[in-house]
């Protein structure tokens, strides 16, 4: 399966590359952890794969040249067909809580974790999402559905293009091999990039497993590699249950300012460096309802948009549990949990004032930001589409352009009138800028996915790499694609996105 030409992914050749295709060092730390965390495999090949789509900006932040992410070596080493020279293929185990009951041991039912390259933001870890079974799949079938991998391609790069922390995406190949879900589909991996794609279900694995010495060195390495503060507190452990709750109360800060629903927040899908991890049938929101459920198979609404931050704070207390073993005592534990219900409601007010064009906070802002909230629900207005119409508004003007939002006009009013007085002593320009950072004009719309969803199964791709761009500065204005700054169709509340993929 190796190669035998030499290629950026190479650490052993001494041929000479263009610039542009230097060659990378693989680094294997996770690896090095021992094999209690995961089992060595090789990915399973896929026929005659094919691109769907490319992130050129993922491919630089990794050293990897245009012209390599063009060659056939690359597309075969991306879909696992062939062996990248110097990496370790390997499927992890964990554990978890899904849908608020311990599950067991789960573990990379599908993904294959190739080992990490050296970039100038760091190590980051190289994973092939749907490259086959793993002795953790399950009854699972090791695959991904081009459907859910483009999702997932493009909304890990959309999030990152909206500044929220998020394991990323380099790229998507696909193949005709038949795949069974409700219906027959077909196979894509998609290449994810992380620093690190450790979960809160890899402590609860190691300590409801009573592996104590595992539990420590998986805790060691992430204060090591990732949280090294943590080092020095006197309590190395609790520090770092505390720095995990504070990356995961601005994370939850993020989605909720950006109507983002994540549909299973499961402890297995929680990153332990905050991120936004496994995407499944997430949604951002189209008209503003707070108990919005996402997810088709989420029947009790459990994880519900207006939800998500309590559920947070459930899966850390989960991370808590697992983390006792190392803890002189519960209360150490959760005192160190105390500071997400700090953290995260001043990180969301940081966040709405932004999009409310507030450089400075002020007594009365809460109740402000709370009002428009109550008023966005009671009109079902569309999240994405008020804030960045909002962003012109003026205090002088009749401001129709956002009035015209709302079928409740005299509340409308009333709601403009207190935002009206709180702009007195803000600056307008100031205002603007700060808004048109933080409304974005473009969000990953189910509808619009499920376009380039449809365009992509006849082997038009434009859909995709269209979006992509698009999504990676979401806001900029893009004249020539306001299309899809757009209302949703009325189809859009009739998709039904649920956890198979
Ligand atoms: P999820 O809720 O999608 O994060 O998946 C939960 C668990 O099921 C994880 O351990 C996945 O690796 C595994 N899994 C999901 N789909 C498949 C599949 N098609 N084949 C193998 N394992 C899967
Ligand atoms: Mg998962």
């Amino acid at each position: 399966m190796t190669s035998a030409t030499a290629t950026p992914l190479d650490r052993t050749t001494d041929t000479p590359h263009a610039p542009d295709t230097a060659p990378l060092n693989w680094r294997h730390s996770f690896a090095e952890l021992g094999p209690a965390f995961y089992t060595e495999l090789q990915p399973a090949p896929l026929p005659a794969p094919y691109w769907v789509g490319r992130s050129q900006a993922m491919a630089r932040e990794l050293g990897l040249g245009e012209a390599w992410m063009e060659s056939a070596d690359a597309l075969a080493m991306l879909t696992g067909n062939q062996l990248a020279p110097g990496s370790r293929p390997l499927a992890s185990v964990y554990s978890g809580h899904q849908f608020g009951v311990w599950a067991g041991q789960l573990g990379d039912g599908r993904a294959i974790l190739l080992g990490e390259l050296q970039t100038p933001q760091g190590p980051q870890e190289i994973q092939l999402k749907g490259a086959g079974r793993t002795p953790y799949s399950r009854m699972g079938d090791g695959r991904a559905v081009l459907r859910s991998s483009i999702r997932e391609f493009l909304c890990s790069e959309a999030m990152h293009g909206l500044g929220i922390p998020s394991t990323r995406a380099l790229c998507i190949t696909g193949s005709d091999a038949a795949v069974r879900r409700e219906e027959i589909e077909t196979a894509a991996v998609v290449t994810r990039v992380a620093p690190s794609f450790i979960r809160f279900g890899h402590f609860e694995h190691f300590s409801y497993s009573e592996q104590p010495v595992q539990l420590k060195a998986l805790a060691d390495h992430v204060i090591d590699r990732f949280y090294p503060a943590c080092r020095e507190a006197s309590q190395p452990y609790a520090a770092l249950l505390q720095a995990v709750s504070e990356r995961t109360a601005h994370l939850m800060a993020a989605w909720q300012a950006v109507g983002f629903c994540h549909g299973v927040m499961n402890t297995d899908n929680m990153s332990i460096l905050g991120l936004t991890i496994d995407y499944g049938p997430f949604q951002f929101l189209d008209a503003f309802d707070p108990g919005h459920v996402c997810n088709h198979s989420d029947a009790e609404g459990r994880y519900a948009y207006n939800r998500q931050p309590n559920m947070g704070y459930w899966n850390l207390f989960c991370l808590g549990q697992a983390l006792l073993p190392l803890m002189d005592s519960q209360e150490q534990a959760l005192a160190a949990l105390e500071s997400y219900k700090t953290v995260f409601p001043a990180a969301l007010a940081a966040r709405m004032r932004a999009k409310l064009g507030l450089p400075e906070e002020q007594p009365q802002d809460l109740a402000l930001v709370e009002n428009t909230f109550k008023l966005l629900a009671a009109n079902r207005v569309d999240y994405t589409i008020f804030w960045r119409h909002l962003c012109s508004f003026t205090p002088q003007s009749g401001h129709e352009a956002v009035r015209d939002l709302f079928f409740d006009r005299e509340s409308f009013n009333a709601w403009a009138l207190q935002y009206s007085e709180r702009l007195t002593h803000v600056d307008s320009g100031l205002r603007a800028d700060l808004m048109l950072k933080n409304n974005p004009r473009f969000v990953l719309r189910n509808h619009l996915g499920e376009e380039a969803i449809r365009a992509a199964k006849l082997k038009d791709f434009s859909g995709v790499n269209t979006l992509l761009s698009v999504l990676q500065t979401p806001f900029d204005e893009h004249e020539a694609h306001e299309r899809l700054a757009g209302f949703p169709p009325d189809w859009a509340s009739s998709i039904e996105i649920s956890c198979s993929s």
